[in-house]
């Protein structure tokens, strides 16, 4: 339940089109009331043509302090603004913009959301190379992540080889790093065989779907202490990390990312700790 909405109260919000479907709202508006904060989060239906119209009148809604983008919002934004912070023009996305006095500053807030999980591990990432399932914008996100825990190797599949060269490309001169390799899809069985984490950023087995993009006979050529990774959240767990668990291996659902993703955005334009518990509890009782 929302708190009043006063003359004064300040307003976030998310950008996206369609975006009635964003868990956003739950999440921010739970940590906006748990704060008692004069603040609400709204979702904001902008059409791809309408988005530069958007940002710029935007800006003259002074209560507006912030608001986060999703698709197809997060690359086409960039020219839009007026300051982009190092991490998003590494990742070539932005989720995440805050009012700073009359500028609109982006940022990205997915790469230190997909981390977090990793982090609390303490594996020695150094010798865990990488496979990303998928090439569009959130494994953009985690190559960049791969990148700062330090994987020797990164390596992405993809089923379109134009595509994947253009991935290669644009992400090898954003990160500056070559350790970036760019397979076909035909090619994952030889690369589970020394992958350590495995991670998938394709829509595979989301919701209704009830394929995985590893079969069980593949999931058994990864090495015994690898890791897998799947970004979706609805449901829980997919089929991937169903396979991956009865491997015995660790198995992280995109719960976590989303929460993180949004916790470390709300510190962005509060300047504050947020309740993270509280915006956890909040995504888990929707998800049911
Ligand atoms: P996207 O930009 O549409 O990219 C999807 C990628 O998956 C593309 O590379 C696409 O390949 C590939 N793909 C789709 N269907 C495939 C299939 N049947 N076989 C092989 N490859 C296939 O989407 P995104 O924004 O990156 O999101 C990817 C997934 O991550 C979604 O499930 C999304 O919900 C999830 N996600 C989660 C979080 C979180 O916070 N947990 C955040 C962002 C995204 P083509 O280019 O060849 O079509």
């Amino acid at each position: 339940m929302l708190g009043s909405v006063l003359g004064t109260t300040k307003i976030l919000g998310v950008m996206g089109f369609p975006v009635s479907h964003s868990l956003s709202p739950v999440m921010h508006n739970a940590a906006i009331a748990a704060m008692g904060l004069d603040y609400v989060y709204v979702p904001l239906p902008i059409p791809v043509e309408s988005l530069a119209t958007a940002i710029a009148g935007l800006k003259a809604v002074q209560s507006i302090q912030g608001f986060n983008l999703t698709i197809p919002h997060k690359v086409e934004v960039i020219p839009l603004l007026d300051e982009i912070l190092p991490i998003a023009k590494s990742v070539g996305a932005v989720n995440t913009v805050k009012r700073i006095g009359d500028r609109w500053v982006g940022t990205n807030t997915d790469v230190a959301g997909f981390l977090e999980p990793l982090k609390q591990l303490k594996y020695d990432w150094s010798s865990m190379p990488a496979l990303i399932l998928g090439s569009g914008g959130a494994a953009k996100a985690v190559v960049a992540a791969c990148l700062e825990l330090g994987c020797p190797m990164i390596h992405v599949v993809g089923r379109d080889p134009k595509k994947m060269k253009k991935f290669h490309g644009t992400m090898t001169s954003q990160l500056h790093d070559y350790n970036l390799r760019v397979h076909p899809w035909a090619s994952i069985p030889h690369l589970l065989e020394v992958a350590g984490l495995v991670i998938n950023a394709t829509p595979i087995g989301m919701a209704n779907d009830p394929h995985t993009p590893i079969s069980e006979l593949e999931m058994a050529l990864l090495p015994q202490n690898a890791i897998a990774y799947d970004l979706i959240y609805t449901p829980r767990p997919t089929k991937f990390l169903q396979i991956a668990a009865a491997r015995g291996l660790k198995a992280i659902d995109g719960l976590e990312m989303l929460i993180n993703q949004g916790a470390i955005a709300l510190e962005f334009w509060l300047d504050q700790p947020v309740p993270i518990e509280i915006m956890r509890q909040a995504l888990i009782k929707q998800l049911h």
